[in-house]
């Protein structure tokens, strides 16, 4: 007998008839004896459709202004998984499934007050074990908890998968099994490169770069939470037939995250991560003086603007600068509300940008050992007549910045260029 925490995500739940597999898949688990808390998402668009709603509703105007009341977005964006934590309950219940829904707030799971993109602070899940330990399955609604404030506040984007590896690690879990849309993770999305494999296991450290970089098949924050906890992640579909022989073995078709001493062969290059939420901004002819990267991006920071890849460059007559900056798309008009406010005291002589970007990163942990591996990158994006805007390198990351355009071709190409294209 194990202890499981089953998360499903919004398409494994996008209507009633999906809700009932999902409940034969957390039935199977039951009848095999284990104990189980279910995380489940909102029904698949419901997030965005709500967010929508609160964008939509007349709010406080100004560049430097909230958009609006967080609290208030968190009260409206959190309903989305009430209604698939009652409705699985009641599926599960009607196979004759000892069953009950948890709100955020119920367990409690404790929240900071960064509403909107809340992280845990801790989880008192005395009661949730009390309770799986007494055979009743616990269908918990992820992406929310409760702020020291009393408020009921969200994860961020994706949260679901923090909710679900958070509650593994309070309770124990031998296992947290993330079910979603495709059968595990693949070296890049499967949607963009027919070529993507899967793989067997990668390891934290490359799944965290992954995902931060835009591979949206587990939040960052999740993987962070399962690698300090040391929380088994296993990455599976829930289009599987939940009654399929295959199924009842102990080794299901998937993905483990795990410890980079689990991987046998480590490959040099392991995935391609792409992300199409940036936008560009260059300011030309910047006064050079000291303090002017404080001037630009300390009033961005004020404002919660989180900016990514700098190049600065320094211009023929040694007196003016050029700036080039990243950041979300969804922040690119605010600030340039912020940078062309003459208020600022941002001299500048003009300021260029772009939305139609998208960073495409190689990540790999073998690149610490290896010469040559962004060298190659640069040439054959090259030999496509792909532009490369900016550029950022880590350790076990090389991140370049195109044009939108580009996105499929530049992935392909990065992906057979490393030999990660299945046979
Ligand atoms: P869920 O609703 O289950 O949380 P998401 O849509 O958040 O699912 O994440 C699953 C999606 O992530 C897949 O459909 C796939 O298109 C995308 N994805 C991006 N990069 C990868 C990758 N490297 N491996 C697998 N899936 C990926
Ligand atoms: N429903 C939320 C979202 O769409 C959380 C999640 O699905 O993980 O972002
Ligand atoms: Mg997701």
């Amino acid at each position: 007998m194990a202890r499981l925490v089953l998360k499903f995500g919004g398409t494994s739940v996008a209507d009633l008839e999906r809700i009932r597999t999902v409940a034969r898949h957390v039935k199977r688990e039951v009848d095999a004896g284990h104990e189980v808390a279910v995380v489940v998402s909102a029904m698949a668009g419901k997030t965005n459709e709500l967010v929508g709603w609160v964008r939509e509703m007349p709010h406080v105007a100004g560049a430097n202004a909230p958009i609006y009341d967080a609290r208030e977005y968190d009260a409206v964006v959190a309903s989305g998984e009430q209604i698939t934590s009652g409705l699985l309950a009641i599926a599960l219940q009607s196979m004759g499934v000892d069953a009950r829904s948890w709100q955020g707030w119920q367990i409690p799971v404790r929240t900071d007050a960064a509403h909107g993109a809340a992280r845990i602070d801790s989880i008192d899940a005395a009661l949730l074990s009390e309770r799986i330990a007494g055979g009743q399955v616990a269908v918990v609604a992820g992406f929310q908890g409760i702020s020291a404030d009393g408020r009921i506040a969200t994860l961020g984007r994706g949260g679901s998968d923090t909710s679900a590896v958070a509650i593994a690690a309070a309770i124990g879990a031998d296992r947290c099994d993330i079910y979603t849309d495709v059968d595990g993770v693949y070296t890049t999305d499967p949607r963009v490169a027919s070529k993507a494999q899967r793989m067997e296991k990668i390891a934290f450290e490359e799944m965290l770069e992954m995902a931060s970089l835009g591979a949206k098949v587990l939040q960052v924050r999740s993987v962070e939470l399962a690698m300090v906890h040391g929380v088994r992640v296993f990455v599976r579909s829930s289009f599987d037939d939940p009654d399929a022989q295959e199924l009842q073995t102990e080794t299901p078709v998937g993905t483990l995250i795990c410890d980079e001493e689990d991987i046998m062969e480590q490959q040099v290059v392991t995935g391609i991560a792409f992300s199409r939420d940036e936008a560009q901004i260059s300011l030309r002819s910047v006064k050079d003086r000291p303090g002017v990267a404080a001037g630009v991006f300390g009033p961005l920071a004020k404002a919660g603007i989180n900016v990514d890849m700098i190049v600065q460059i320094i211009s023929a007559d040694g007196a003016t600068t050029d700036i080039t900056f990243t950041l979300p798309e969804g922040d690119y008009d605010r600030a340039v509300g912020i940078l062309e406010n003459p208020d600022s005291g941002i001299e500048f002589d003009a300021l260029n940008g772009s939305k139609d970007v998208v960073k495409v990163s190689v990540i790999g942990m073998g690149m610490r050992s290896h010469a040559g591996v962004a060298a190659d990158a640069f040439k054959a994006l090259s030999d496509k007549n792909i532009n490369i805007r900016a550029i950022t390198t880590s350790e076990i990351k090389i991140s370049v910045l195109i044009d939108a355009a580009y996105t499929e071709l530049a992935v392909r190409t990065l992906h057979s260029l490393y030999g990660l294209d299945a046979a």
